[in-house]
């Protein structure tokens, strides 16, 4: 089954070929760990585990190795050590194993490998020391850059994944001006570190530390291997970030064409806090940190994965509170569903990925996995054993590439309550029922309050009441 994805370099949607079918490699530029991670962060986490999961899915036969980087020497890490006077490693360690527990608790697969920075200062210097040797780049006041023009003459197209030309991409960006540039646009690929700081034995001889880009480039082909066939990130990662990454490893290799480095370029879009842009100054930051403690992670992960991932995503409570709704109908009628089997290939037939070979469609893809499962409703009712089993399997191997009902049905409703609690709800929801019958209304409300005192609510269906505890 043919993949198409939109690939940023083409500017169009194109099909997905792997370079070699045995095995798959996908990067995908990872958080800087100073800080927990905002709702913002966890977009291209989520977007890429789908597509992760769909290519696990598709090339049965191949080892798909995903690689997620960790920043972990950057100013801000530098600034938060010496405020609170430690080394960067107690940083970066907490915050690196912070955002693995909130991606996994949005139930996103640990990458195949998960480099750090400082692991690979040997690679990065070695590949800077390459790039000095062949004239890519300079020394200049302790610092190595990177000739943006001369890389352009010798054939490299510094806009092409921009689409953008160089005059354009300068006018447009905050360039850092500076006396040791030879041009504008050059960039820092190792700098002097400030006193305090750390510093690692670096090209030329040159104490210091490597500037942001070249630490993707140096990990990609350390871990990967070139070319990638997929490199992913934010939109905004396009320029400088991925233009500088291609230059570099490009001219590294005496390659000009950017499919030396990477083959498919993937770009999720901006999020925004209910209709206005994250900012500190707003104050509407919301860290994925304490939305795992208010909300189950897969309402969080169909949020984020309601909308297209090359389009703004408006971030709102209603999104989260229709989101959970979902959940809950289709939990429902897992549970209703629950004495059927699925078919045994539910977790590798290829034939279950909805719409997600349409360049990763997962609104699409869950109206399909809310239909199949009202198709199991119906089965269900009308008690067609296997149409009930050929539906469930459906819906069981959608949701997997989606990454979501990935619990059992009755933890979902009933997670953290105890089994005296259960027994005591059951019992008073069958009351507030035979209250209902009955007609007496008021006896069925004050069972009611008795339930949402018990942190309970009630959920009032066609297939009659279901409950979950409150969040
Ligand atoms: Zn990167």
């Amino acid at each position: 089954m043919p993949l198409f994805i939109h690939d940023t370099l083409r500017r169009q949607k194109v099909e997905f070929v792997p370079r070699d079918p045995k095995r798959i490699t996908m990067y995908v530029c990872g958080p800087t760990v100073y800080n927990y991670a905002h709702i913002g962060n966890a977009r291209p986490a989520v977007v890429f585990d789908v597509l992760y999961r769909l290519l696990r899915r598709l090339y049965p036969d191949a080892e798909v190795v995903y690689a997620r980087n960790f920043t972990d020497v950057d100013d801000r890490i530098n600034a938060a050590a010496i405020e609170q006077g430690v080394d960067i490693s107690v940083i970066t360690n907490r915050f690196a194993e912070v955002y693995e527990q909130d991606m996994a608790a949005l139930n996103a697969l640990p990458p195949t490998h998960a480099p750090r920075a400082t692991a690979y200062m040997t690679e990065m210097v070695a590949l800077i020391e390459r790039l000095i040797q062949q004239g890519a780049a300079y020394v200049s006041e302790g610092e190595v850059l990177f000739d943006v023009p001369r890389y352009e003459a010798n054939g490299g197209d510094y806009g092409a994944l921009s689409g953008r030309s160089l005059d354009d991409l300068l006018a447009g960006a905050r360039v850092e001006v500076a006396d040791n540039k030879k041009n504008p646009a050059d960039f820092v690929l190792w700098k002097p570190s400030k006193p305090g700081e750390p510093a690692w034995d670096g090209p030329h001889g040159l104490p210091g530390r490597p500037g942001w880009h070249i630490e993707c480039s140096a990990m990609s082909e350390k871990v990967l291997g070139l070319p990638i066939d997929i490199h992913g990130g934010g939109h905004d990662l396009i320029f400088p970030h991925h233009t500088n990454e291609i230059a570099q490893s490009c001219a590294a290799h005496g390659a000009k064409e950017p499919e030396a480095y990477a083959r498919y370029w993937m770009h999720n879009g901006f999020l925004d806090m209910s209709g206005e842009k994250m900012s500190k100054s707003l104050g509407n930051v919301v860290l994925v940190h304490d939305l795992v403690k208010q909300y189950p992670g897969e309402v969080i992960r169909w949020a984020l994965l309601s909308g297209h991932y090359r389009s703004p995503l408006d971030w709102t409570p209603e999104l989260l509170e229709q989101s959970r709704k979902n959940l809950d109908y289709l939990y429902g009628i897992l549970r209703r569903a629950k004495a059927i089997n699925p078919y045994e290939d539910v977790y590798s037939d290829a034939s279950h990925v909805g719409a997600l070979i349409d360049d990763l469609n997962t609104p699409a893809t869950f109206s399909f996995l809310i239909s199949a499962a009202g198709a199991l409703e119906l089965e269900l009712k009308k008690g067609n054993q296997d149409g009930a089993i050929a539906t469930k399997t459906a819906v069981l191997g959608m949701a997997d590439i989606l990454g979501v009902l990935q619990q059992d049905p009755d933890a979902w409703f009933e997670g953290g309550a105890s089994d005296d609690l259960k027994a005591t709800v059951e019992a008073l929801i069958a009351e507030r029922v035979a209250a209902r019958a009955a007609k007496d209304f008021a006896a069925a409300d004050r069972i009611r309050d008795q339930l949402t005192a018990l942190n309970v609510v009630v959920m009032d269906g066609p297939t009659g009441a279901t409950w979950r505890m409150k969040d």
